[in-house]
């Protein structure tokens, strides 16, 4: 195609205008430049509107109107005139929206070809537009496509760009319907689609209907459009430093093992986080703000189960040094990937016999099944991380190990245990997390009676929903603030709840009764104060008590770092030991530096650690480049996505197993989400072009066109209106002044 020349006609209101837009997009779809405006001004409802669409195989520099079409539409059949027909070329096409039958139309029209469709009866079935106003732009469209020789599938694709599904049965309805009856009495010889004569050059004073010479805009703008690549909200939000949009997107077009690429360049833990992370991405993500978050974690997951994470070196290093790993948990491991995927020697020692710390230890199997976890942990071994199992080591051991080794990291997490009272040794009382390690790693535990347990964490909810599968005859969990204050993960607190779990809220435990076993928790009434430093309204103990008969008490408190594992006269400052004020190549990591508390955070902050502990080791390594926590007041906000092009649509959600049956075992109670490929086609895109061609139709100058991997501007022709930008759903264009551009 050399160059194809399209004029509507139509009255405002009937969508004309888009309906050149559309067509122009199925054009641009198929790799195609296209240009489209309208020639309206302030016309109102009703008036007779004019909009045209050039498409060629060329970049198009005619800025005319469009005085010879190739194709014509006309929206309303009251417009039908010789004004309307001028310049229609011999054998052209005549698209009429008419109630008429082709018959009627006689001996009329005969030297072009005709097509005709109602597309207002049925555009008005469908409810397109308004009971006084139906808008045929989007029915329409479907009766010019076949009349034009396209495959329906460019209309559709079009549609799916620009959001208009929703009307994409009407279409296929006016394709269905469109009647066409070949031109006659045309000269065979004529050219049907001849490209338009060269007009020759005219001054500009002269009137003139034809081709002149492009007048440039450029210099009348003050701002210029950027397709930029701005932060979105997810990947900002993720603590593990996960690429969100990048593998959400990745599920939309290519599948799970192209996801599966892109996790594995920055957790080697994404079945474990798509499982028991609180989802901070999908805290953040825009889509809350229309009809609920993207279910994020539920494609984590998916990704890593059906295309488990295969971390792969990044380079082998010139100078391959060797680190020490303490610690065979979230962070640990995550610090042992960067460093292995940086080509360096990684040896994890850890006292368990097998690696993953909490995870393993902590976390019971109907979270996390020990199939998915085992699974990971072989991948990192397979990428060259080595081990030292089975032995718990002391600050002698560390000091040790800071002498023979280039570097060592700890990242031990959480040791030390908070109790009620010095009767925290009383039988019956024991600290939640030495309940969950022996169930975790001794198998099966029975527990009996009323099992009380102190806390509001996820610790506390694992003891309580443990508790009930190992057979508690009743479950209560006591909690000195209330439901929206406690720190656990809202689904788990749900799923405790569902499973027979009942809580006491705005309880202070205060000590135990029992001689020779614990016999009950005493609990003191709590009022809620003002917001404290953690934010959430502090606690204030009232003198109103009561006693709560138990069998059992499981302690789930909280817990702290335990530095002991330092050397004498050894201090930790922002994760890196000084002994006695000189820095030594010893670092912390996780939990045991920052507290943070969730897999995520130990995931992003053992892989930050790693790059600071290898830019420590010797300059060679100084050009490693730090990882920093991406700034969340940078992200695309939510007022800039265009929320009107992504139809309401619901999360998925996670599937659960219905809570009487999964209580009667260990097996994973979350069974994660059906339709993976809808869930991800749910993402916005935020900040990132998907290639809609909004922009590209909706430029007025016609000075957008596709290149390879994105879109030019031609700026010699811009004027800065900022119309692509508006009309972007995603903000993935800005304008910036010529000051910005250069700042
Ligand atoms: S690690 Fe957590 S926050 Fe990050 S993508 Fe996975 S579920 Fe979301
Ligand atoms: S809509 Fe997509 S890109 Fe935007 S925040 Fe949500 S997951 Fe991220
Ligand atoms: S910049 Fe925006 S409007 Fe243009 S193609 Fe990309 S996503 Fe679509």
């Amino acid at each position: 195609m050399a160059s194809l020349e399209i004029r509507l006609h139509g009255r405002g209101g009937q969508g004309g205008v888009t309906c050149a837009k559309i067509l122009a997009a199925v054009w641009a779809g198929l790799g195609k430049s296209v240009q489209t405006f309208g020639d309206y001004a302030g016309e109102r409802s009703g008036a007779p509107v004019r909009a045209y669409t050039r498409v060629s195989d060329e970049p198009i520099d005619d800025r005319n109107k469009v005085y010879e079409p190739h194709h014509l539409l006309v929206l309303d059949p009251t417009l039908l005139g010789e004004h309307v027909l001028q310049g229609l070329r011999p054998g052209g096409t005549l698209l009429l929206n008419t109630e008429e039958p082709i018959e009627a139309f006689g001996d009329r029209f005969l030297r072009h070809r005709l097509a005709v469709v109602d597309a207002t009866a049925i555009a008005r079935r469908r409810k397109i537009g308004t009971r006084s106003v139906v808008i045929v732009n989007t029915t329409i469209a479907g009766a010019f496509v076949r009349a034009a020789g396209l495959p329906f599938e460019a209309l559709e694709a079009a549609y799916r760009r620009l959001g208009f599904t929703g009307n994409l049965d009407a279409a296929r309805e006016a394709w269905d319907a469109v009647a066409i009856r070949e031109a006659r009495d045309v000269d065979a010889k004529a050219p049907v689609f001849a490209p338009p004569a060269t007009a020759p050059v005219l001054p500009l004073v002269a009137h003139v209907e034809g081709a002149p010479t492009g007048l440039r805009t450029g210099s009348w703008r003050s701002q210029t459009p950027r397709y930029v690549h701005a932060l979105a909200p997810c990947s900002a939000f993720c603590p593990a430093g996960n690429d969100v949009i990048g593998f959400v997107q990745a599920v939309a077009e290519g599948g799970a093992q192209q996801a599966s690429e892109v996790l594995a360049r920055t957790t080697p833990l994404a079945g474990v986080c798509g499982r028991v992370c609180p989802a901070f991405c999908m805290e953040g993500c825009n889509r809350r703000e229309h009809d609920g978050a993207v279910d994020v974690r539920a494609l984590e997951r998916w990704i890593a189960d059906t295309a488990p994470i295969a971390p792969r070196a990044e380079r082998a290093s010139a100078a391959p040094r060797r680190f020490a790993i303490v610690g065979g948990g979230p962070a640990g491991l995550s610090a042992a990937f960067e460093l292995a995927r940086h080509g360096h020697e990684a040896t994890v020692f850890d006292g368990e016999r097998a690696l993953g710390g909490v995870l393993r230890t902590g976390i019971p199997s109907y979270r996390l099944p020990r199939a998915a976890l085992d699974r990971e942990i072989e991948a990192l071994l397979a990428l060259g991380v080595k081990t030292s199992l089975g032995a718990f080591l002391d600050r002698d051991r560390v000091a040790a190990l800071a002498r023979e080794w280039d570097a060592v990291i700890l990242a031990t997490g959480l040791q030390r245990l908070r109790g009620v009272t010095e009767r925290d040794d009383l039988p019956g009382v024991e600290q939640g997390i030495r309940f969950l390690h022996r169930v975790n790693m001794e198998g099966s535990v029975r527990v009996t009676g009323h099992v009380v347990v102190l806390g509001g964490g996820n610790t506390a909810m694992d003891c309580a929903r443990v508790a009930v599968r190992a057979g508690a005859s009743r479950v209560t969990v006591a909690y000195r603030r209330g439901r929206e204050e406690m720190p656990a993960i809202r689904d788990e607190v749900a799923e405790a709840e569902q499973e027979g779990v009942v809580f006491e809220l705005l309880r202070q435990p205060l000590g135990f009764e029992g001689d020779e076993r614990v016999r009950g928790v005493v609990l003191a009434e709590v009022e809620l104060g003002p917001p404290d430093a953690s934010g959430r309204r502090s606690p204030v103990v009232t003198d109103r008590r009561s006693t709560l008969s138990c069998d059992h008490v499981l302690l789930a408190l909280g817990q702290t770092a335990d530095l002991r594992l330092l050397p004498e006269g050894w201090a930790l400052r922002e994760g890196r030991a000084f002994a006695r004020d000189a820095p030594v190549n010893v670092f912390a990591a996780g939990d045991l530096a920052t507290g943070d508390g969730t897999v995520a955070h130990a995931i992003g902050d053992g892989r930050r650690v790693a790059r600071l502990a290898m830019r420590a080791v010797g300059p060679e390594l100084a050009e490693v480049e730090e990882l920093r926590r991406p700034d969340r007041a940078r992200a695309v906000a939510a007022t800039e996505i265009r929320f009107d092009h992504f139809p309401k649509s619901p999360p998925l959600g996670e599937r659960h197993v219905p809570a009487d049956v999964r209580v009667r075992g260990f097996d994973e109670v979350n069974l994660g989400v059906g339709d993976p490929a809808a869930a991800a086609h749910r993402c916005c895109s935020c900040g990132e072009c998907t290639r809609c061609d909004s922009c590209l139709v909706y430029c007025p100058e016609g000075i957008i066109r596709r290149e390879a991997g994105g879109y030019a501007i031609d700026l010699e022709y811009c004027k800065g209106c900022g119309i692509c930008v508006t009309e972007c759903p995603r903000a993935a264009i800005t304008l910036k002044t010529p000051k910005e551009m250069h700042a």
